[in-house]
Formats: C-alpha cells, sequence, structure tokens
C-alpha cells in the first residue's frame, strides 16, 4: 500500500481533492507544488498510518519506512542537501494535518536533523553562526518538549535565567558562543530529565517526530478539539515532513500569514502579519507583536512598524500575485502561510481561512457578484448555525463608554463580564451562571475551555492571528488581542492600565468590532439585519421550498419573529399567556373548581383577555398564518406546592386554603408529563377548550371589523393519540365558531388540526387525518415518547450517553433520524394518504436544528416552526436542504 505521497520541485504525487487521505495541509501543499508555486519540497505520511498506528497497538504498518527512505531522498535531491550531512545538511519540518484545521492542536517541530556536528554546517553554510546555534536551540527545546515531554518552561527558565545574569532583554542579544553554552546547558536539562542524551541521529529525530504527530492526534488537547467540533476520532491525521525554509536568517528574511480577504470583515483586501527575522511559530505564538503586510493596514491599524509592501516591494508582488491566484484556483477566501529567505518567497500552506459570520456573508455575496461563484454556492457556504453571532448585540453607539485600553478587534460582538485571569475559574463561574470575561497575556490550547465558558476574550500580546483571536472567531465569541497597554498581574489577580487597577471579579466590556476594552458594562443594542445579511437570506428564501414559521405567544416573540423573516406562527403555546400576575388568580380559581358553572365563571374572566392576546397577535402577523394550540400541560403546573405559598394564594384568591391544598394533592402525578394533559384535560373540561376556541374566534371578527380582512386561524389540539379523541374537541371547537358566528354575523374561516407527538398518533396518522386539516409534529414530545426519556429529566444523562459515544447527539436537539424521523415519515405518509397534500409541519425544538430541517425537507414537510432568533437559521438551513 502506498503510505507516502511526495510534492515539490514543481509537481506532487497528491491533490487538493485528497484531504481525506492527507489531511488539508498535506492535500493543498500538493495541490501548490501542482499549481508551480515555490513550496520547499518535502512528502506527506498519510492519516491511514495514523488509523493503522492506533489499531495495531501503536506500531507502523510494514514498508513505511522503505517508503519514508525513498520519499526523503527525493526531497534531498530537489533540495540539494543531505540529511544528516555535516557540510551541507537538510533540515526538515515535522508537522500534524488533519482532514478539518485544528489550530494549535497538534505539535510541530522545526529544524529536525540539527545535531552538534550539522548545526556546524548550518553555521558555514548560511554564513551565519548566530542563527545557526539558535535554530539549534530552538529545536532541542521544541523537539523535547513535543517528543520526550521535557516542558518547555523548563529550558525557557534558563535561557531568563541567562538573560538576566547579562542585562539582556532581547533573544537576538545573546551570541553565538553565549547559544553554544546554553544549548549544552540544554543537553544536559535533557539528560537529566530523560536520563539518555539528546538523539543526536536524525533519522531517530524524525520516527521521534513521527510518532509524537500520531500521538497527539490522542492528546487531550486535541480530544477537547475534536469533541467541541464534532471532528470524528477514526479521521486521523496526517504527518507532514518538509524541507525547512528560513524567515530568520536576517533581516532579508521574515515569515508571516495572511488572508486573500479581511477574516473580520470580508472586506476585498488582503489581510495579513508578519515578522522580520522570525521563524514561523513566532507569529502565531504572539510573543512579538506583528506588522501588518500592506501599506492600507498598517495606515488603518495607525501602526509605526513598516508595511512588507514598504519594506520588501518585489517580493510583495510575487505574494500578491500567489495569492491572487490561489483565492481564483479554490474560489475561496485563503488563509496562507509563507516564508522570505534572504528574499526568496516560499509558500507554506494555504487553506480555506476561517472568517467570522459577518466575512462569511460578506465573503459569499461578494464572490457571487464577482461571478466567482454561483448564489446556489453562495448561500451553501453559509454556516447556518453560525448566523447566530449576527443576531448578538453589538454596543449601542449611544451609551457611555470608559474606554480603558484599546487592543486588535480580533473577533466581532461585544460583551461584558467580570474579569477572570484563569480558564478552569472561567469554567467554574460559568457553571454558576455567572458571566466572565477571560483575560490573559495570551491563550493557548490549554485555555480552550476557559475560552469556551468566557462571554468574551481579551489578551495583552498577540496579533490578529494568534491563538485567542483565531480560537474565538471559530467560537463566535468576541475578543479583543495585543491590548499592548494593560498589564496583567496573576499572582496579584489584577489587570492595571494608566494607574487604574482593576480586580478579579470586577466588571469589563470588551468590544471585539473595534478593539475597545471599557471598564463597567456598557448597554448593547440588536444587531442590524440588512446589507449582506439581507441579500444572502433573500436569496436564500429563493431556493427555498419549506416555509419556515415561529414559536411565538407574546407581542415581543411575535414582532422579533416577523423582524427575522418569520412566515407565520407554526406554535402559539396558550398556557404561556396565563401566568401573568392577573391572570393566573382565575386559573386557579377555573381550576380549583368543583362544579362546571364556577369552572365557566372563572374561564370567563379569562376570556377578554385571551381574546386581546389572540387580537395582538393576529395584527402583529397581518394575515400570515397563526397555529393556536389549546391548552396543553398539566394544571398542576399553575398552581402552588409549598405551604406557605398554598396559604398565600388561597388567601389571595379569597379560597379556603384547605380545599386549595386537597386540590393540589388530587391534581399530583407520578409522571405528569405522561398524565393528565393535552387532550385529555380538554376531553375532562371542554369548557376550557370553547373559552380558548371563543377568545380565537371573537378576535379574528374583532381584526375583520377593524380591517376588512380576517385572519384565518389554525386551531390545535396537543397530545392526541387517537381520532375519538380528536373527534370530541373538535366537535366543541365547531360548535364555537358556529355560535359565534351567529352571534356576530361574520363566519370566520378556520382549520382544526393536530400535533402528533406520541408514536401511536404518528401509526395511526391516516384516521387521524380524516378529521384533521394539518399535523404538526411535537418533536419534544414525539421524541420523550419514542425513547421513552423523560425530557425534563434527560439533561442528567444525556451528556453521558453522548461523551460515551451511546448517542451520537443529544436527541432533544437534533433529531432522531433513524427513529423519531421514521415515525414523522409513516405520519406524514399515512396522513396524506387519505388527504392528498395535508399540511405538515414540525414544531419542536428541532425545528430550528439545521440538520433535523435537512430532514424534514426529505420528508417533504410543508414548513418548520422554531424559536424567533432561530429563524434566520432554518430559512438559510431549509434553502440549503433544498438545494
Ligand atoms: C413538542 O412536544 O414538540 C411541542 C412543540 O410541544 P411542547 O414543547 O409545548 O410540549
Ligand atoms: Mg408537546
Amino acid at each position: 500500500a502506498k503510505f507516502v505521497y511526495s510534492f515539490g520541485g514543481g509537481s506532487a504525487e497528491g491533490r487538493a481533492e485528497m484531504k481525506a487521505l492527507l489531511g488539508g495541509k498535506g492535500a493543498n501543499l500538493a495541490e501548490m507544488a501542482n499549481l508551480g508555486l515555490p513550496v520547499p519540497p518535502g512528502f506527506t505520511i498519510s492519516t491511514e498510518v495514523c488509523t493503522a498506528f492506533y489499531k495495531n497497538n501503536r506500531a507502523y504498518p510494514d514498508g513505511l519506512d522503505a517508503q519514508i527512505r525513498a520519499a526523503l531522498s527525493s526531497v534531498e535531491k530537489i533540495a540539494a542537501a543531505e540529511f544528516g550531512n555535516a557540510a551541507n545538511p537538510l533540515l526538515v519540518s515535522v508537522r500534524s494535518g488533519a482532514r478539518a484545521s485544528m489550530p494549535g492542536m497538534m505539535d510541530t517541530v522545526l529544524n529536525l536533523g540539527l545535531n552538534d556536528v550539522t548545526v556546524e554546517g548550518l553555521a558555514t553554510r548560511s554564513g551565519d553562526r548566530r542563527f545557526a546555534f539558535d535554530s539549534y536551540r530552538r529545536f532541542i527545546s521544541m523537539y523535547s518538549d513535543v517528543v520526550l515531554g521535557v516542558d518547555h518552561a523548563e529550558f525557557e527558565d534558563i535561557l531568563g535565567g541567562f538573560k538576566e545574569q547579562r542585562n539582556y532583554t532581547l533573544d537576538t542579544e545573546v551570541t553565538a558562543e553565549e547559544w553554544q553554552g546554553l544549548i549544552a546547558r540544554y543537553e544536559a536539562l535533557v539528560e537529566e530529565a530523560t536520563g539518555k542524551p539528546f538523539p543526536q541521529d536524525p533519522h531517530e529525530q524524525l520516527w521521534g517526530a513521527i510518532g509524537a504527530v500520531f500521538k497527539s492526534w490522542m492528546g487531550a488537547r486535541a480530544i477537547t478539539y475534536r469533541k467541541l467540533n464534532s471532528i470524528p476520532e477514526d479521521w486521523g491525521t496526517a504527518v507532514n515532513v518538509q524541507a525547512m525554509v528560513f524567515g530568520n536568517m536576517g533581516e532579508t528574511s521574515a515569515t508571516g500569514v495572511a488572508f486573500t480577504r479581511n477574516p473580520a470583515t470580508g472586506a476585498k483586501e488582503l489581510y495579513g502579519e508578519f515578522l522580520v527575522n522570525a521563524q514561523g511559530e513566532d507569529v502565531v505564538a504572539g510573543i512579538r507583536t506583528p506588522q501588518n503586510i500592506t501599506e492600507k493596514a498598517r495606515i488603518e491599524a495607525h501602526s509605526d512598524a513598516p508595511s512588507l509592501e514598504h519594506i520588501m516591494p518585489e517580493t510583495f508582488k510575487e505574494l500578491k500575485a500567489n495569492f491572487d491566484l490561489l483565492e481564483r484556483h479554490y474560489r475561496d477566501m485563503q488563509d496562507m502561510e509563507f516564508t522570505i529567505q534572504d528574499g526568496k518567497l516560499w509558500m507554506l500552506q494555504t487553506r480555506t481561512g476561517k472568517r467570522t459570520a459577518k466575512a462569511a456573508l460578506r465573503i459569499a455575496v461578494d464572490m457571487a457578484a464577482e461571478g466567482l461563484i454561483t448564489r446556489q454556492e453562495a448561500v451553501q457556504r453559509i454556516d447556518p448555525a453560525s448566523l447566530d453571532q449576527l443576531l448578538h448585540p453589538t454596543l449601542d453607539p449611544k451609551a457611555k463608554r470608559d474606554v480603558i485600553a484599546t487592543g486588535l478587534p480580533a473577533s466581532p460582538g461585544a460583551a461584558s463580564g467580570e474579569i477572570v485571569f484563569d480558564a478552569d475559574e472561567a469554567e467554574r463561574l460559568k457553571s454558576l451562571n455567572r458571566r466572565v470575561i477571560l483575560v490573559r497575556i495570551e491563550t493557548s490550547p490549554e485555555d480552550i475551555h476557559g475560552m469556551h465558558a468566557a462571554e468574551g476574550i481579551l489578551t495583552t500580546r498577540g496579533g490578529m492571528t494568534s491563538h485567542a483571536a483565531v480560537v474565538a472567531r471559530g467560537m463566535g465569541k468576541p475578543c479583543v488581542s495585543g491590548a499592548g497597554a494593560l498589564r496583567i498581574d496573576y499572582a496579584a489577580g489584577t489587570l492595571t492600565v494608566m494607574g487604574v487597577t482593576l480586580k478579579k471579579g470586577d466588571t469589563i466590556t470588551v468590544d471585539g468590532s473595534s478593539g475597545q476594552v471599557m471598564k463597567g458594562e456598557v448597554a448593547t443594542i440588536k444587531p442590524e439585519l440588512s446589507g449582506d445579511f439581507a441579500t444572502l437570506m433573500s436569496w436564500a428564501d429563493s431556493f427555498r421550498r419549506m416555509g419556515v414559521r415561529a414559536n411565538a405567544e407574546t407581542p415581543l416573540d411575535a414582532r422579533t419573529a416577523r423582524d427575522f423573516g418569520a412566515e407565520g406562527i407554526g406554535l402559539c403555546r396558550t398556557e404561556h399567556m396565563f401566568f401573568d400576575a392577573e391572570r393566573i388568580v382565575a386559573v386557579r380559581e377555573m381550576i380549583i373548581a368543583d362544579k362546571v358553572e364556577q369552572r365557566r365563571a372563572a374561564l370567563a374572566k379569562l376570556l377578554p383577555m385571551q381574546r386581546n392576546d389572540f387580537i395582538e397577535l393576529f395584527e402583529i402577523m397581518a394575515g400570515l398564518p397563526v397555529t393556536i394550540r389549546l391548552l396543553d400541560p398539566p394544571l398542576h403546573e399553575f398552581l402552588p406546592h409549598a405551604d406557605h405559598e398554598i396559604e398565600e394564594v388561597a388567601e389571595q384568591m379569597g379560597a379556603n386554603p384547605d380545599q386549595l391544598r386537597a386540590r393540589v394533592a388530587e391534581l399530583k402525578e407520578f409522571n405528569p408529563m405522561l398524565g393528565h394533559r393535552g387532550v385529555r384535560l380538554l376531553i375532562s373540561y371542554p369548557e376550557v377548550a370553547e373559552m380558548q376556541s371563543r377568545a380565537i374566534f371573537e378576535a379574528a371578527t374583532e381584526i375583520h371589523r377593524r380591517t376588512g380582512k380576517a385572519p384565518i386561524p389554525e386551531v390545535m389540539v396537543p397530545l392526541v393519540a387517537s381520532r375519538a379523541e380528536l373527534d370530541r374537541v373538535k366537535e366543541r371547537i365547531v360548535a364555537v365558531a358556529e355560535q359565534v358566528a351567529k352571534e356576530t354575523g361574520v363566519a370566520i374561516e378556520y382549520s382544526v388540526g393536530t400535533m402528533i407527538e406520541l408514536p401511536r398518533a404518528a401509526l395511526r396518522a391516516a384516521e387521524i387525518a380524516e378529521s384533521a386539516d394539518f399535523f404538526s409534529f411535537g418533536t419534544n414530545d414525539l421524541t420523550q415518547t419514542t425513547f421513552g426519556i423523560s425530557r425534563d429529566d434527560a439533561a442528567r444523562f444525556i451528556g453521558e450517553y453522548t461523551s460515551k459515544g451511546v448517542f451520537k447527539t443529544d436527541p432533544f436537539i437534533s433529531l432522531d433520524v433513524e427513529g423519531v424521523g421514521e415515525l414523522i415519515r409513516i405520519g406524514t405518509e399515512r396522513g396524506r394518504s387519505v388527504k392528498h397534500g395535508l399540511k405538515s409541519g414540525i414544531c419542536g425544538e428541532h425545528g430550528g436544528d439545521p440538520a433535523s430541517i435537512a430532514f424534514c425537507e426529505t420528508v417533504n414537510l410543508d414548513y418548520v416552526s422554531c424559536s424567533p432568533f432561530r429563524v434566520p437559521i432554518a430559512r438559510l438551513a431549509a434553502a440549503q436542504a433544498s438545494l
């Protein structure tokens, strides 16, 4: 079998399409080599080797060794250098490269091939002893950290102590001879820590590094990242071994990263950062604050550090041409790494660039306008879930701001919270429902869980491509990076700026769109939903077959839903209207009444209020369909439970506390969710259905009186298991409709449908459909009853199920297509077999989940209904499902 794929010297064995086998990095290096771009020669060890390694108890497949030797010798030929050669050594980098980009998750080793002998060769060939020994010491500490498990900090301690003793502030002040002395101390440290001398054989070094990459696939950082980003474990990682080029060979050398478009805003402008005389990791590590690539960006950033465009105009031109070529070739925004060695440009990596949701929209819309992609592709390029970022608040421009510092606008959006300096602490406070801002000098992969828990992230060091910035953008969290004026003292738990000291627990606000850091909490406003967002959503709407409605009962929710483009209300849960302080008294009177007359009297008090609710909803929805569900929850939910509450409520109602207590006891159920609720209640207390129906029809009549046009209400009966249940309640609804028509002289058009949220209802859908005008799948209850898992208790153990891999995802969040989905399919097919084209939708939480929406398309549902904030997500997901 073929395990190793070579590239370089103008050709490659791999291609961009081979990401599954070569990983993203390896596939794109091959593609760049095939495009004729200057890529240092190298080879990729395929992901199959990683999989085999773990299958075979951490042993490599037969034949790998020979293939690596062959590939290495072809690298030697192209690079005109030899691995381990004392006079002319080939040095390589060893990097991981999984199918999906996993920033900072996997380990990298640079300068591999150096030892006590070859370092002299490097010194001679580069004509720079200082550079050679600096490279060697970097290699020893990196290799020892990643492969041998000797902590990087131990090397830093040695170096720090030495610099202090010499009164040096910069590494560049250390001379060649001094590096040599330090290297001896580094080597002694390794020997002491591992019991063995630092490996001198380059082949041993290479195998060590390859093994470390494969092992890091199962490292804690990688596992966390995979979990957060749903990356399957069996993908494995590839290993890329590539000839080194040096960005740290003096003032004519540099290294940098760049995006073909601005990853924060999406603007069509080359965006990137670089460092002169530096090695790759220096830029992303955030140790030195990097310089801008273009003059334009430099000026906008008010930076004094010269741009690449200014100091190396020729190389800049070549770089720009390469970037343009790559973007046109891949037809998407690219994120690239490059190195300039002594004036010669090398391309080290290209990949599809991560971007904020805002940038993603702008890039998709712009590229469609440029003719680079179609509108369909533009719609397919946006991750529906990412829209959530855009629906988040930004700072109110009118609010007062006490700006204490400004850093880089690394990831947009605004957030306030209390200062925490530690990732574990951030996670702990989050679990207590506190809002925190994670404040760090810089972040590293060890901080990911804290970044996840935080509302926003602030760092005092590092650029737009620093770890904090990249990860925050991926998470959609606001981030300000490189706010250099701030001084953090971890030990004291303080943040100081210009004489002001803030402590852990103090509130700050970060604005990742402007880079501002503010003391205290600053008011925020709703996002602007025009521009690119509106354009892309209109394209999405033109491709989408399914309708999108909202679950809403309050006027505020209904308005939000309309603003977000809902095409009606798919579920109005009327019980939510009963909890209002004024109404709950009448609701309780209704519940404790033991005679029908008393109950009717209490309901009569609720009627005008309920009618007003519906008038308001009809008005806001202005002719769009509104599905109103009759009372669903067990009555118990409306009553007080603790003894003192019972006394209090009884007094409020002017009722006898004993009578109330008795009724509370009577209504207690072992399994309320499977108890006296939904249609079962309506059968016991038809007066409730009658009052609600009357409120609906009178409200519709009132709208007709005001506007001359009546809405068409859809009355929905919950938790039906059989046709007989629906028939019973429907009879009452129809009778009320006729009664109201007689009283008012206006006949309202309406329909009566049912929720399908019990397995029996799905199975008996054919006969139920004979009586129903529409179906709405209530997948919350349908999931609960199909699995037999209580939706209210599931949270206690579903996490364990998903983390142990028993469930792929939580079925209450993403529809269980195989089981619950089968019931939806059966229900729709059987319902439509008796009523052609029977209108069917979904109104459980799944109606706002992109994967579930894709399933709804396959069973031809007419619409999905979800919470108002998810409406844009559903519109886009429905469009993608149609394409
Ligand atoms: C459902 O069960 O899916 C549903 C929408 O109803 P509720 O969540 O109100 O029970
Ligand atoms: Mg339900």
